[in-house]
């Protein structure tokens, strides 16, 4: 069998190297992924960088863009890799949070299947392939056509203390409002990849950050002063920008459903602090009459919000980190 290492050219020369990647799985035949990858003049840590999972996150796809000129092979220890758009799929129709051709959500199909479907055997793919010989796995996300997300990290645990304040320490390098720690009843089903890194023990980070599809500068510069900061961590390059922020840690992950097919204010914004019962959104009908009303089931932080009205029944509408 074809291996992923024998279609790609070699990267060992420093420098900066421009190339397509393949992979040897049934449902990725034919699928060419641009790669880059800068190679430092001293050998070190490899940190592995990916966006585009879900494609209308523009501004985590324009920073894996950024990050291309923003580190020098002379002045990097180690080598940094980066796939700016991994969901190719969905370039065409603009496809929201899934795979088109298997209907999956590639961000919760981690780690992953060889033989699966696109989604399964791409986040197979990424982790046994790619990024094996990976120090840390960056994943960056945020802010579909109908989404306004803070800027937060998701922070796999494991319940190993040192592996799992590795993974908080790389999670806060980016100047995140919120980080949130899941918890190790997360590696057993498919999930994110920093949650399939976590199942191999390796070190990931998972940075969500951006809004309705648009390149906005704060939020570019948000994930790539991250994966800078995480270079530094590794000890890949000397400085990188302060962070600004103390973040706030939370434990639990709540999605709030739609509780009725409905038109809803919202009236809580990304990065709020809300306590229990405050009002997350409004639900209407068609004639302005109100139908439900969405509180806060407990205290906690809001990670992100739905900013289309119409939102179905049983739809997620408002992400909240509680503690
Ligand atoms: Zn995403």
């Amino acid at each position: 069998m074809r291996t992923a290492e024998a279609t790609r050219p070699s990267v060992v020369e420093p420098g900066i190297h421009k190339y397509e990647l393949t992979f040897p799985y049934p449902s990725l035949a034919g699928w060419r992924w641009p790669v880059v990858d800068i190679v430092g003049q001293r050998p070190g840590p490899r940190l592995a960088v990916i966006a585009g999972v879900h494609v209308n996150e523009t501004s985590s796809i324009e920073a894996a863009i950024r990050l291309q000129r923003a580190f020098a092979p002379a002045a990097l220890t180690g080598r940094l890799s980066i796939i700016p758009i991994v969901n190719l799929p969905a370039v065409p129709l603009r496809t929201q949070y899934v795979c088109p051709l298997d209907d999956k959500n590639i961000n919760f199909s981690f780690s992953g299947q060889p033989d699966g479907t696109f989604a399964e055997a791409i986040a197979w793919a990424l982790l046994e392939d790619w990024a094996r010989d990976a120090d840390c796995f960056v994943d960056m996300h945020g802010g579909d056509l109908c989404e306004n997300v803070a800027h937060f990290t998701v922070a796999q645990m494991i319940g190993d203390a040192a592996f799992d304040a590795r993974n908080l320490d790389l999670a806060k390098c980016f100047d995140a409002q919120i980080v949130a720690r899941l918890d190790p009843s997360h590696l057993r089903q498919p999930a994110r990849s920093c949650t399939g890194r976590a199942q191999r023990r390796q070190a990931a980070a998972f940075a969500e950050g951006g809004r309705i599809g648009l390149i906005e500068e704060e939020n570019v510069a948000y994930h790539v002063e991250g994966v800078q900061r995480i270079a530094r961590y590794l000890g890949m390059i000397a400085d990188a920008a302060p962070k600004r922020r103390q973040p706030a840690i939370i434990d639990r992950y709540l999605w709030i459903e739609a509780p009725v097919d409905g038109l809803y204010r919202y009236a809580v914004e990304p990065a709020q602090k809300v306590a229990k019962g405050t009002v997350l959104a409004t639900a209407e009908n068609t004639y302005g009459e109100t139908l439900a009303t969405v509180t806060a089931p407990e205290d906690g932080h809001v990670l992100w919000r739905i900013t289309h009205a119409l939102a179905p029944k049983g739809s997620f509408i408002v992400g909240l980190g509680a503690s």
